[in-house]
């Protein structure tokens, strides 16, 4: 397979990117992103560039979220406690995307505390709060 630069990666003609997904029981689906929610995949480490205008998903979402507790072994990352939620560091409404860079193993507490926050507002609460 030759591999495509993420330089090379441009939207297509509706100004999107093709997202190609694959669930667990192998069933494929396509989605869309735009070309600047793409480039972060690629670089973020969620999706590799397999033509000019088409990317590929390495995991599903259900993979992605195994993935990310069993790589932060089941702790949140704010606490330090059990985890077994799945945060977004950047909020997904301020452009965070679900990638390994942008995902963290959380507690429910902790993530139902950050809610919308962002990532260093919420760490400067933390640190406020006298054990
Ligand atoms: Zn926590």
């Amino acid at each position: 397979m030759v591999k495509v630069k993420l330089k090379h990666l441009k939207p297509n003609e509706d100004g999107v990117v093709v997202v190609k997904s694959s669930t667990k029981n192998k069933h494929r689906f396509i989605s869309f992103l735009s070309y600047e929610k793409a480039l972060i995949h690629v670089r973020e480490g969620s999706c590799r560039v397999i033509d000019d205008h088409t990317v590929e998903k390495f995991r599903s979402n259900k993979q992605m979220k195994k993935y990310i507790k069993k790589r932060d072994n089941y702790t949140c990352h704010y606490c330090g406690g059990y985890g077994d939620t799945i945060d977004h560091k950047t909020p997904k409404s301020k452009g965070g995307c679900s990638t390994p860079f942008n995902l963290v193993c959380s507690c429910a507490k902790c993530n139902e505390d950050k809610g919308d926050m962002d990532y260093e507002e919420f760490m400067k609460t933390k640190c406020l709060v006298v054990v």
